[in-house]
């Protein structure tokens, strides 16, 4: 964008009405150390001329002696006075006195004339909306009317210059300005118009509402009352982000009055709200948070305690990468879930409380720690605790206790989905277990078995070194522990044998009940002979079993079939071997465990 003429703009002499474009002045005043800065507006168009928002008293003689030196003051027809405040209508009185031809009026909305009547001036006042929202000023120039009302007046409105295509907005997008710019150079300008948006619009929805009847305009530039002009090329810009932007910021405030503040609270009060929609992983949420409140809460580690279904108080943090873990939390703090609202000894406002944290690796010298409670949406109980740790003590004022107490409802919300995904998670893998043991053994099962051994076929498969040894057993003579002392002994008899299999073997092993009183072992890094050994201790501590009642004298025994899987081979192969064996043991004897040679190995049979 060619910025020249906006640098011009900025350089000028502000003691000089400056000329913003083509017939149209910049005649206000630059009160110093004022944010507030009022801009009037002249638009010359001989006897019909017409001041735009006139100004207070303490502009007023200035802004004369500047249009004065553009046009004498007799000239002008029309005193447009977008509302009703003192800053752009206390100087009537003056301009009342000034005026002498008999056709000058002074035109607002109805609402602002009720008001304006007080200054008891014999200038007429006209009313925009019973001019039908124009005016033809003749030679090609109508000036549109448009209301918006209740930004921030009831009767606010703005005026179009379809000649020009400036908007002379009044309020709206208007700004607070520290330096003094005539001409906004960039879209930063945006940090000065959103806190006086945030402040002075009442709501979102009249602001949007506001802005929808203005962007039709084929705007070319727009002349707010303060802050700064927009040059066209940031309109789209400035009218997206104040779209986006939320209003009613004094809704929020009891007593302060820094309203930049007050604008970082409100942003970071979105921020957590969005940050919660934006992501599904409570990980990328907790970092949001963080990010989104670090202006304001000095923090880089942020905590949770959450309560599951069956009151495991669990610990979500970024040293488990915010997977719930077993929680540690003090009793002192522990006591604070379940409590309700009215129960909650914080302040006035919304629960909070400023502890000591013991000094712990991730974050070494924060031992302060901000806590909220957060509420259940169903229960209004305390169900969960956050902990921003901080890095430096911050006082915590009514305004920032305000936005605290408001972000633990988001807070709230995104620990309980949280939770309810953790609870189901945990279900499911109850669900899995149930599936993958059988009850009467606590065996693994046929239908985990094709998976356990597909892995870890898959993992020798990629390093050959690794051994897998398939073990078949089954009980002798079982088919008589039950015709003998029934089925209930030969339960009894099959969760034994299993329990002696279960810690016969580690962990990484996983030993199978394939149905009735026949078992698969699968035996990781072993070899053969080391198999056997094991195997062998096995059936030796089953046939040490002994049983109570009826079955008291009764010697149960195993037979064992072992088979060493080699690289590649399929699964049904190895375990046909390894039943081959079982079959060989049965067949001589019973109550021993037979070795299948590797057919690829050349070692003999023992
Ligand atoms: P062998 O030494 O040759 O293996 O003889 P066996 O009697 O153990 O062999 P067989 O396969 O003929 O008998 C297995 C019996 O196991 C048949 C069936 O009634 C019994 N059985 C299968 N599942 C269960 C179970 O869940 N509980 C009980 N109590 N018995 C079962
Ligand atoms: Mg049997
Ligand atoms: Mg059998």
């Amino acid at each position: 964008m060619d910025k020249s003429w906006i640098k011009r703009l900025n350089a000028a002499d502000i003691g000089e009405p400056i000329l913003i474009a083509p017939h149209t002045w910049w005649v206000g005043w630059n009160l110093t150390n004022d944010p507030f800065q009022c801009h009037t507006y002249l638009i010359e168009q001989g006897d019909n001329s017409i001041l735009l928002d006139p100004g207070g008293q303490l502009t007023w003689n200035a802004t004369l002696e500047k249009i004065e030196k553009v046009i004498p003051f007799a000239k002008i027809r029309y005193f447009i006075c977008h509302h009703q405040d003192p800053d752009i209508t206390s100087s009537l009185p003056a301009i009342d006195r000034l005026v002498t031809r008999s056709d000058a009026a002074i035109l607002s909305h109805w609402r602002a004339n009720a008001l304006l009547k007080h200054y008891a001036i014999t200038t007429p006042l006209a009313c925009v909306e019973k001019m039908g929202w124009h005016l033809d000023l003749g030679q090609g120039r109508v000036l549109k009317f448009v209301f918006t009302p209740y930004l921030h007046f009831p009767g606010a409105f703005c005026t179009f210059d379809t000649l020009s295509g400036i908007l002379f907005s009044s309020d709206l997008f208007g700004g607070f300005t520290d330096d003094w710019k005539l001409v906004a150079e960039d879209e930063n300008h945006f940090e000065n118009i959103r806190p006086f948006h945030e402040h002075y619009m009442p709501h979102k929805d009249v602001l949007i509402h506001g802005l929808s009847k203005l962007e039709p305009l084929p705007m070319t530039m727009i002349a707010p009352q303060h802050g700064s002009i927009i040059p066209g090329e940031l309109i789209p810009f400035m009218f997206n982000q104040l779209k986006a932007m939320d209003c009613g910021l004094f809704l929020m405030t009891r007593a302060n009055s820094d309203f930049m503040r007050l604008s970082r609270l409100n942003r970071m009060l979105k921020d957590v709200i969005q940050s919660m929609i934006l992501h599904r992983d409570f990980k990328e949420v907790a970092n949001a948070i963080l990010t989104a409140t670090e202006s304001l809460i000095p923090s880089n580690h942020i905590e949770f305690y959450a309560k599951l279904d069956d009151d495991l108080v669990v610990h979500l943090a970024p040293e488990s990468g915010f997977r719930g873990t077993t929680a540690q939390l003090s009793p002192e703090y522990r006591a604070f879930i379940g409590l309700s609202r009215d129960h909650w000894k914080g302040n006035d406002i919304g629960p909070y409380m400023v502890i000591d944290l013991p000094e712990t690796p991730p974050s070494p010298g924060a031992t302060r720690g901000l806590l909220l409670p957060l509420f259940s949406l169903q229960t209004h109980l305390v169900n969960a605790l956050v902990i921003f740790r901080l890095n430096y003590d911050i006082e915590i004022d009514d305004e920032l206790a305000m936005v605290l107490s408001r972000i633990s409802e988001p807070l709230g919300v995104a620990i309980e989905r949280e939770t309810i995904f953790q609870n189901m998670e945990k279900e499911r893998d109850s669900i899995y277990q149930r599936s993958i043991r059988d009850p009467l053994t606590n065996l693994y099962t046929r239908v985990y078995m094709r998976d356990a051994a597909d892995r870890l076929c898959r993992v020798q498969d990629r390093d050959p070194r690794s051994k897998l040894v398939v073990a078949m057993l089954d009980i002798d003579h079982f088919k008589s522990v039950n015709d003998t002392y029934g089925h209930g002994c030969g339960d009894q008899v099959l969760q034994q044998v299993a329990k002696v299999l279960l810690e016969g073997v580690r962990s990484a092993d996983v030993p199978v009940r394939l149905g009735g009183e026949e078992f698969v072992t699968f035996l990781v890094g072993v070899d053969l002979n080391i198999a056997k050994d094991i195997m062998d201790r096995v059936r030796l501590r089953v046939s040490q079993l002994t049983f109570n009642g009826v079955m008291s004298d009764r010697q149960v025994t195993i037979s064992a079939g072992l088979a060493s899987r080699h690289v590649g081979e399929p699964l049904d192969e190895v375990i046909n071997r390894a039943d081959i064996a079982l079959y060989q043991a049965k067949s001589s004897g019973r109550n021993r465990v037979i070795l299948t040679q590797d057919p690829e190995s050349q070692s003999p049979l023992p």
